[in-house]
């Protein structure tokens, strides 16, 4: 009987690979119409793009929850079965069970009234961006608020919603844990910013001019195979705005956007996004059609792409080996010193915009809307006292006030589509960052020794063999102990802000 039972959970896990494989086909399929609408179809053809996205991407929602495969998730779920499956698939019942559940109890009419809901609230966030009145948004974000709290509330009916949300873009991180590491950093960072302010901002100047755009996408392209991009196993192209997508193992792809008089902003795209890439790129083939495949894991994700953005991209070192190529691609750096280009690349100052933001100022930004977040789900402000609310926090952080509304609260999309909990990722990646750092150092040397001898790779290799390889087998904490033996912790990041800053502004 013994072996009837391994027969029939062998057999049921093959059909759980077989109808995940089917999942990705639709998923595949839906992500390469999504990359097409954003980089390269024409005009005409919208409407029946976006009809044919609708579909594949409906298709993989439908089998992801239907059930007959929440009864296979179930059947491999129970625990004398659950113990003999390896590790991957261990991971893959563990969370998709989990995903299947949550989806069971929201109620069909909410979600759908959900989801056309946030499309519409975009649409209005849209409008009132542009003319930098919140009131016009007001209504449309108290109901994704609302609409918010009852859809976490259906899926996890025990929990309190914001941990909730928390947990969906960083399994395993909870409140108590990021308050604590927020809370450091904004102390450690506040007498930072101020000892920057007061050394003064770099002269600039010499960068200002014109920089040929098809030379700025040979240095896109020269970044990438730099860092360790794989041209083989993805591509590259231009949107609107820059990001990554994973099509399928094997195909990853990056997407840039220039502007003639902007070329550190595409150059630091292309390393951000790269990284992003190499992440996935580097996945170990034993995950394909496995949960540990797909990187949902926002903050380490976004750990990596910022992990060469800035600790890489940002050390003068790093362009010790690649000034002098960049000047051949782009002429107008032959005149930039070299040390002028290091101080603009690390110029730290207050500003409105977080996407514009220096990678000190960045932290701060981060810090204002997770507090807002709270303000919003745990202390139920109402939502007309937000934008003062904000302003307030841009003051007391970093020393500005907006002027209205559309270079303040209305500046990012996320709450418009109710993507509340999502930003406090972007900062746990820079935290995660300093603790990468620290044990990269212990373990293959000085930093600015291995970049300025041109040996990044040795540094991609670290990370694949620490990290990459295993895709989200291991949430951003598990990472963490098993990469730096320890906890989260900000005193890295602090450490590693302190000493770069002080010797560039000479405090
Ligand atoms: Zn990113």
């Amino acid at each position: 009987p013994r072996k009837i039972k391994e027969e029939s959970m062998n057999q049921t896990c093959e059909q759980v690979k077989e109808y995940l494989k089917k999942i990705r086909k639709y998923e595949q399929a839906a992500a390469l119409i999504s990359w097409d609408l954003q980089t390269a179809a024409p005009k005409k053809s919208i409407d029946s793009k976006l009809e044919a996205l609708g579909f594949f991407s409906t298709e993989a929602f439908r089998l992801s929850t239907a059930e007959e495969y929440g009864s296979m998730l179930r059947e491999l779920s129970r625990p004398e079965v659950f113990a003999g499956l390896d590790e991957a698939m261990q991971v893959t019942v563990r969370r998709n069970y989990r995903d299947y559940q949550r989806f069971q109890r929201v109620p069909q009419n909410f979600y759908t009234d959900y989801i056309t809901t946030s499309g519409r609230s975009e649409k209005v966030w849209e409008e009132a961006k542009r003319a930098g009145d919140f009131s016009l948004f007001a209504p449309s974000l108290d109901k994704m608020i609302a609409m918010t709290k009852e859809y976490v509330g259906y899926m996890e009916p025990d929990k309190d919603p914001y941990e909730v949300l928390l947990d969906m873009y960083e399994e395993g991180m909870d409140s108590a844990a990021i308050d604590a590491v927020f809370t450091e950093l904004k102390n450690g960072l506040l007498p930072l910013l101020s000892a920057i302010r007061a050394a003064g901002r770099p002269d600039l100047a010499s960068l200002k001019g014109t920089y040929d755009i098809e030379a700025q996408k040979k240095v896109q392209d020269l970044l990438l195979s730099y860092i360790g991009f794989d041209f083989d196993a993805g591509a590259a192209a231009e949107s609107e705005h820059p990001f990554t997508t994973g099509l399928c193992h094997g195909d990853i792809r990056v997407t840039n956007h220039y502007n003639e008089t902007l070329p550190l902003s595409s150059m630091f795209s292309a390393i951000h996004e790269g990284g992003h890439a190499i992440f996935e790129q580097n996945i170990d083939s034993a995950y394909i059609n496995t949960a540990a495949e797909q990187v949902n894991l926002m903050g380490l994700h976004e750990s990596q792409s910022r992990f060469y953005e800035n600790i890489l991209g940002r050390t003068p070192a790093f362009w010790t080996p690649l000034y002098g190529k960049l000047g051949e691609l782009l002429p107008p750096f032959k005149a930039i010193p070299f040390d002028t280009f290091c101080r603009a690349i690390n110029d730290v100052h207050p500003s409105f915009i977080r996407t514009e933001a220096d990678e000190v100022t960045y932290c701060l930004h981060i810090i204002l809307r997770y507090e807002m977040e709270k303000a919003i789900f745990q202390e139920n402000v109402p939502t007309d006292r937000l934008p003062a609310l904000w302003n307030d926090k841009m003051e007391e952080l970093l020393g500005i006030r907006p002027e209205n509304d559309a270079e303040g609260i209305l500046q990012d999309m996320h709450w418009s589509e109710g993507s509340f909990g999502y930003f406090p990722s972007y900062l746990l990646g820079s935290v995660y960052d300093g603790m990468f750092l620290n044990q990269i150092e212990k373990e293959l040397g000085n930093l600015d020794c291995i970049l300025e001898e041109g040996r990044i790779q040795e540094i991609t290799a670290w990370l694949k063999e620490k990290i990459h390889r295993y895709g989200s087998m291991y949430n951003s904490r598990e990472v963490i102990r098993r990469v730096c033996g320890g906890e989260v912790s900000a005193k890295p990041l602090l450490d590693y802000f302190r000493s770069k800053y002080s010797r560039i502004y000479g405090f």
